[in-house]
């Protein structure tokens, strides 16, 4: 008799239609922190789960907040708090991807940054779930247009980040707002000592899930290379000609290192874009749509842009300097590798670097496996491609486009096959749609000419 896999999704009580979206997703098996967090929070209990982004947490959390709502009721029965829009933008998408199955969840993010009258309307008519930010969560409690009466579900998402982020008193105003009797599922990367009295204040018999293995560190392979300061810049550029990664993820430890390497990245051809903190909140989901959906090759970015960033596919990280904490660095590489998937960590070091250097070497046990530059040729001549780009269509969510009204344009109307259409991200005002560089002009020019759901709208490629 062969015992059933412990780690496949049909072992636990999820109905038949979340288990064939699973399927759908491609998630053939449970990650670790899932296969040990969700029998236990599907059986109800509270949950301290030590995880970091990338190892599937957000679909151990969501499918145990979906597991126990009532369709039948619209108030608001699951609330994720985040430290960042950016990630609670992601909770949101994985929650609905994964809600898919089940007719109508409405999950609505609310955060700072936007503005509050249009979340209050979508209030009104009713959210399920509740993904937000402490402060603009707080507003919206403060002026009664968000009401957790029949709170069932709280999770604190990255609660340490949201410590560090100096939100203990927010998270404790909201939680004091929510009924007592409710499940309440902490997810923190570290342990410091505020989580343990969050724990303590907000959750009742916690039981704890930690893993000791970082999933998928073994599955980053780290490359060193020693520069000068006049090539540093330059070998980035050399590095991603020769290992060609579709989506790297390079940090930069200031925002004016991260706009020069831009140019000299853009100089060479190199599709890349800067995230650092001086952008309009409109310029940054932009840079994010156009990376993460492989329409740009290269971000640039400081570790306080990235924060909170959950790209899925990146193949690769770069270190275009050495942080001098230790820690950031570990926190960097493991951005790529997720999920299963391998990726590459390159570090550029100068020679003043290597003390750094040598402090990684000891957190990491192990010897940084140095190559010389000179090993950086390119097989290829053309400099490397993303392979989607990204088409402008001003005209967004007020306009009422949805994204199976571009889908259509693009399929039914201009012939284009779905294969080469990729992500569509519908945002307030604008529209964004990757397709495939071939179909690029074809596309632009479709959008323009016919009209979508009724209307002529103006289309542009980003490049
Ligand atoms: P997270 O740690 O929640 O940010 O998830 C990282 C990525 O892994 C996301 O892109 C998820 O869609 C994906 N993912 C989550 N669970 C699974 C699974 N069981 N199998 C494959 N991919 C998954």
């Amino acid at each position: 008799m062969t015992s059933p896999d412990p780690k496949a999704f049909d072992t636990l009580p999820l109905s038949a239609a979340t288990l064939a979206t699973l399927q759908q997703l491609g998630y053939a098996a449970m990650t670790p922190v899932q296969a040990a967090a969700l029998p236990l929070a599907l059986a109800g209990h509270d949950l301290i789960a030590q995880a970091q982004t990338g190892s599937g947490k957000t679909a151990a959390f969501a499918l145990a907040l979906l597991a126990r709502l009532d369709m039948q009721r619209t108030d608001t029965q699951a609330l994720v708090l985040c430290p960042t829009r950016e990630l609670a933008d992601q909770v949101a998408l994985e929650v609905r991807r994964l809600a898919r199955a089940a007719s109508n969840v409405k999950v609505l993010v609310l955060c700072g940054g936007a503005p509050i009258k249009p979340q209050a309307d979508s209030l009104a008519h009713g959210a399920h779930v509740v993904v937000g930010t402490p402060g603009r969560l707080i507003d919206h409690l403060e002026r009664g247009t968000l009401v957790l009466d029949a709170l069932q579900t709280l999770v604190l998402d990255e609660a340490d980040r949201m410590l560090d982020m100096g939100f203990m008193d927010d998270i404790a105003s909201i939680a004091s707002r929510a009924p007592k009797a409710r499940q309440t599922l902490l997810f923190s990367a570290t342990y410091p000592e505020g989580i343990q009295q969050l724990a303590k204040k907000f959750l009742r018999e916690p039981k704890e899930v930690s893993l000791t293995q970082r999933p998928g560190s073994q599955q980053i392979r780290q490359r060193w290379y020693e520069v000068t300061e006049e090539e540093r810049l330059h070998a980035v550029g050399l590095l991603l000609n020769h290992w060609r990664p579709a989506s790297t993820l390079a940090f930069c430890n200031t925002k004016q290192q991260c706009r020069d390497l831009v140019d000299v990245l853009q100089a060479q051809g190199i599709s890349a874009l800067a995230l650092h903190g001086d952008l309009e909140q409109r310029d940054r989901d932009q840079v994010l749509v156009r990376f993460t959906n492989r329409s740009c090759s290269v971000l640039v970015a400081t570790d306080v842009a990235a924060r909170g960033l959950d790209i899925a596919q990146l193949e690769a990280v770069i270190n275009v300097e050495i942080t001098p904490d230790v820690e950031v660095h570990t926190h960097r590489i493991g951005r790529t590798g997720r999920a299963g998937e391998s990726g590459w960590a390159f570090s550029l070091a100068s020679l003043e670097e290597m003390g750094r250097v040598g402090r990684i070497e000891q957190l990491q046990g192990q010897a940084p496996d140095f190559h010389p530059l000179a090993e950086l040729t390119s097989s290829d001549s053309t400099p490397l491609q993303p392979p989607m780009v990204t088409i402008q269509i001003l005209g967004g969510r007020k306009e009422k486009i949805r994204a199976g009204d571009v889908l259509g344009a693009l399929t039914k109307d201009a012939g284009i096959p779905g294969a080469q259409v990729g992500k569509i991200n519908v945002n307030d005002f604008s529209t964004y749609v990757a397709v495939a560089r071939t179909v690029a002009r074809q596309a632009e020019q479709a959008l323009n000419n016919k009209p979508v759901k009724g209307k002529r709208v103006k289309a542009r490629v980003l490049e």
